[in-house]
């Protein structure tokens, strides 16, 4: 096909901003296209030139096209600032100096798209040393041999600029209407874009063999499903209601969502918008490998960074640090990670998308086998209100964000790319920040790992109640201390060990070494969470359940100006906790 008919669609699409208009366009064009090089139309039109989950972009600056085209035209670069300043687009500069240009070359054999296409793939993947200037040679051949209106979208597409307003619905709607007769037929189009992110094989499929083909169209590993999304709603009452009263309710973890590919040895992993994040996490993939039983398979996991030291769930933004690439091996052991997985989407050559959640949940307990690790998602199943409440408050003692309600009737398939009602959120819809710090006291030690192995990796504290004149435990807290803090602390707690818990310390949780309950640090935490395995106000707001402080962390300070029984006490906590809940309504309140 030639690049120059392909342009001559591309001036037409520019010109219109109606959809409906463009759907025709492009059935016209997808029409007149060979089945072969149809993959490679839809991606030119949509500006790229790999479906966006290989990762591979052309990458060309706009510096750089510039030299390809002054390679190409003898103009210098005075003029070519000028011609940017006065049409501020790259593709209509090189249409113009291309003309002048025109006169002094004549350009050879027409460029096919086959052709473009093919320099647009050596450029996308010259890398290393010299593949700058390889990239404006080749570019700089390519121009030599483009028409103006060539040079124009050429230019475009290598410096992405490529701005046609064609989306990838409006390409399923000319597939549709295309070879499947009508626009009635798109879902079929649209499932086959949702379990590939592929739009150019979808096209390709379509061409070869027709709406049959696309029926038939089927999940392949390494082509990125793309997710299931869930509704929000916010009270277990309207949830069970709008799932007929009962569920699958899972814990929420708020971590990165991973979509997992496994054949055999080879694993990648995407990200919740299809990028290929694999090189973020060799520790998954070696561990995918280990407790993973099936061959093949695409699994759905949350993943979320461990405090090595309290073994407690991080906030999401710490896997920050597996984003730069450099720091991955130190994050790897500074910030392990826990993947909780909750769905299963295929298994050695079945289709799991199409299967009921069950039945799925299921498949995925029989493949997994779970380590520290690996884990499945924490789930039950609920008929009531006062179950679901009741595990989303210990969803959010255990540091998730709430938790997933999920429709478990025959209906409850995956359904890819859709956010619907099958999947319903629960999150608290507040965010409170702690304004005050706490002063806790130290009652207990957990010994350290990592390298905070020969110290205290964590330490258990305690508010003091005036009541009971006890101490009761809050929060494990292992963040904020320095490598001197540490050392300070083990020496310090050193005389106060005990060999049992002290009578004043009320605790569920067993620490390692026991302290005399005696001295006090500063601590700021996120929020006040209800807690199992907290004694702080224990019983006072719900039976058999404490208050937490969420994601504490050690501010530097010492408080040696405070004895035990100055320490924030249980009372105080209760009267924050209820701050926090007034910001969200006036109901629940718990008297102190
Ligand atoms: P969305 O993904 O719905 O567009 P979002 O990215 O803002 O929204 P949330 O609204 O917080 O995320 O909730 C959905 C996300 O929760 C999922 O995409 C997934 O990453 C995460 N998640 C955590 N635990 C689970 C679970 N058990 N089942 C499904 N998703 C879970």
């Amino acid at each position: 096909m030639l690049f120059s008919e392909l342009v001559e669609y591309f001036e037409r699409l520019e010109k219109t901003t109606s959809r409906i208009e463009m759907t025709d366009i492009l059935v016209s064009l997808f029409h007149k296209t060979p089945s072969e090089t149809i993959d490679k139309v839809v991606y030119l039109t949509l500006g790229v030139v790999y479906p966006e989950y290989v990762g591979l972009e052309l990458g060309i600056a706009d510096k750089l096209a510039l030299r390809a085209l002054k390679q190409v035209t003898n103009i210098t670069d005075k003029q070519l600032s000028e011609y940017m300043a006065k049409l501020g687009d790259l593709g209509l500069v090189a249409e113009t100096v291309i003309t002048k240009k025109e006169q002094m070359t004549l350009f050879s054999e027409p460029l096919t798209v086959e052709k473009v296409y093919s320099l647009f793939e050596k450029i996308a993947k010259t890398t290393g040393e010299g593949s700058i200037d390889l990239k404006i040679q080749i570019l700089a051949g390519l121009l030599a041999q483009a028409s103006p209106k060539e040079a124009k979208h050429i230019l475009r597409i290598v410096t992405g600029k490529m701005r046609l307003g064609v989306a990838d619905m409006t390409i399923l709607d000319a597939l549709a209407i295309l070879y499947g007769g009508s626009k009635d037929v798109r879902e079929h189009f649209e499932r086959a874009y949702n379990i590939s992110s592929d739009i150019g094989l979808v096209a390709k499929v379509a061409a070869t063999e027709g709406l049959e083909g696309i029926k038939k169209f089927k999940i392949s590993i390494g082509k990125p499903i793309r997710p299931m999304l869930a509704e929000r709603l916010a009270s277990a009452d309207e949830i069970l209601e709008k799932l007929d009263g009962k569920g699958m309710a899972e814990y929420k973890y708020d971590g990165e969502r991973m979509q997992i590919h496994k054949s055999n040895d080879k694993i990648i992993i995407y990200s919740r918008r299809q990028e290929n994040i694999t090189h973020q996490y060799p520790d998954v993939v070696e561990e995918v490998k280990k407790q993973i039983k099936a061959k093949e398979t695409i699994l759905e996991c949350e993943t979320v960074a461990i405090d090595v030291n309290t073994g407690e769930m991080l906030p999401f933004q710490e896997l920050m640090h597996r984003k730069r690439k450099k720091e991955i091996e130190k994050a790897i052991e500074e910030y392990p990670v826990n993947m909780f997985f909750f769905d299963v989407l295929y298994i050695d050559g079945e289709d799991f998308t199409v299967k009921p959640l069950l039945e799925r949940r299921h498949a995925l307990e029989s493949i997994l086998q779970e380590s520290e690790m690996t884990r499945l998602s924490k789930a039950i199943l609920v008929g009531d209100k006062e179950t679901l409440e009741r595990f989303f408050e210990e969803a959010v003692a255990a540091g998730c964000e709430g938790v997933m309600v999920k429709a478990v009737g025959k209906e409850s398939i995956y359904r890819a790319g859709a956010r619907g009602w099958l999947w319903i959120k629960y999150k608290r819809d507040y965010k409170s920040e702690m304004i005050d710090t706490v002063d806790l006291v130290i009652v207990g030690g957990f010994y350290g790992r990592g390298k905070r192995s020969g110290r205290y990796g964590a330490l258990l504290l305690a508010v003091y109640d005036k009541t009971r004149d006890t101490f009761q435990t809050v929060c494990k807290v292992g963040s904020g201390f320095t490598d001197e803090d540490l050392e300070k602390f083990h020496q310090m707690l050193e005389s106060l060990k005990l060999s049992h818990k002290h009578a004043r310390v009320e605790s569920i949780m067993e620490a390692d070494v026991w302290f005399e309950p005696k001295i006090v640090i500063e601590v700021i935490g996120a929020e006040i969470t209800q807690s199992p395995v907290h004694t702080c106000a224990r019983d006072k707001i719900k039976k058999d359940t404490g208050l937490a402080i969420r994601f504490p962390r050690y501010t530097g300070r010492l408080r040696t100006d405070k004895k035990p029984e100055d320490a924030t006490t249980a009372e105080e906590i209760i009267e924050m906790y209820n701050r926090q809940l007034k910001k969200i309504t006036e109901a629940e309140k718990v008297s102190v």
